[in-house]
């Protein structure tokens, strides 16, 4: 399957100053993709480089199969993009924002209804057309943003922190809209969330001082790792490593413990492993960690494995 969004080797100079050091990435068709990275890592520079708000000092980007630099009509049509503040009018209403956005897409008059109307419906906006942006809460006017993002039915969306500032039921509806939008497209979303990744990304690509430090999948390394409660002491637990399907014991603490476990080893398996041996077991969960320790080590140590 062709990637819908293709990076070969991005530079981007301010000055001398290197924002973005050579970087190489593809978003496949379905795919959330998270970029993550600390202040100053360069994102915004690499989303604004994709959007076609920015040049690139050297290097290209494909979206869609369309080169940036020598298509940039074609290619810009692929993408939808909502940056960080959603650039909404709030003394506009809805409807004529959304067909606003329509004709900024170059959508036929005859087509307009049929594409505000699709976006609301996507979005959840469906009551809201005549709501007056400025009256909406928060979590309303970032689906307007998104809807002004898809309205020319783009195959690719770029969403710069989408949930930030939003309540937590605002936050659990903007995560489902976005898994539900990935079904028929690819997503690049940039977040400071790292369980928003965890629950909605599929692959994370860490940036750091410019270049990629990271770019692998978010869950995989958890589903082996648990980490273990026990109410005994430490001079007891010695058996750990000695259970079926425990690779690795790491103590955290006295009494918690990190196993990675074989690809076999349920930790149900463990679990009545643990009982058997006469082990009290206070808590047992996936370690949902990783992704902050991989963060913090490719951000602290350099590249991680
Ligand atoms: P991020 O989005 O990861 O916080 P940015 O892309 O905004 O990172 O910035 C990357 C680097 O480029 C930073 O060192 C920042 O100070 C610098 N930078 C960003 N925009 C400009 C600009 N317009 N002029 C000069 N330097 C800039």
């Amino acid at each position: 399957m062709a990637a819908l969004i293709h990076i070969e080797n991005l530079f981007r100079y301010y000055g001398d100053h290197c924002a973005v050091a050579g970087i190489n990435f593809d978003l496949q068709p379905c795919e959330v993709l998270g970029f993550l990275g600390p202040n100053g890592a360069g994102k915004s520079t690499t989303m604004q480089i994709i959007s076609g708000v920015l040049a690139p000092s050297s290097g290209s980007v494909r979206l869609d199969g369309f080169n940036l630099q020598e298509d940039p009509v074609r290619a810009k049509r692929t993408l939808g993009y909502l940056p960080e503040v959603p650039p909404l009018y709030p003394e506009m209403r809805v409807d004529e924002y959304l067909r606003y956005c329509a004709r900024l897409h170059q959508i036929g008059t005859s087509d307009t209804d049929r594409a505000v109307a699709r976006a609301k419906e996507r979005c959840g906006l469906k009551p809201m057309g005549s709501r007056v942006i400025g009256n909406l809460s928060k979590g309303y006017q970032q689906r307007v943003g998104i809807a002004q993002a898809i309205i020319h039915n783009p195959r690719i969306i770029i969403l710069d922190e989408p949930t930030s500032g939003l309540d937590p039921n605002q936050v659990r509806e903007i995560r489902t809209l976005i898994r539900d939008l990935a079904e028929e497209r690819g997503i690049l979303l940039s977040t400071h969330i790292l369980p928003e990744v965890q629950s909605l990304c599929d692959r994370a690509l860490i940036l750091y001082q410019g270049g990629l430090v990271y770019s692998g999948p978010v869950s995989q390394q958890q589903r082996n790792r648990l980490l273990i409660t026990l109410a005994t002491d430490d001079a007891e637990n010695g058996y750990l490593t000695t259970l079926p399907g425990v690779l690795q014991v790491e103590p955290l603490s006295p009494h918690q413990f990190r196993l990675t476990l074989s690809d076999k080893c349920s930790p149900a398996d463990i679990a009545e492993a643990i009982v058997k041996h006469g082990g009290q077991l206070c808590e047992l969960r996936t370690d949902q960690d990783d992704l902050e320790r991989i963060f913090t080590q490719a951000t602290l140590g350099g590249r991680v494995q």
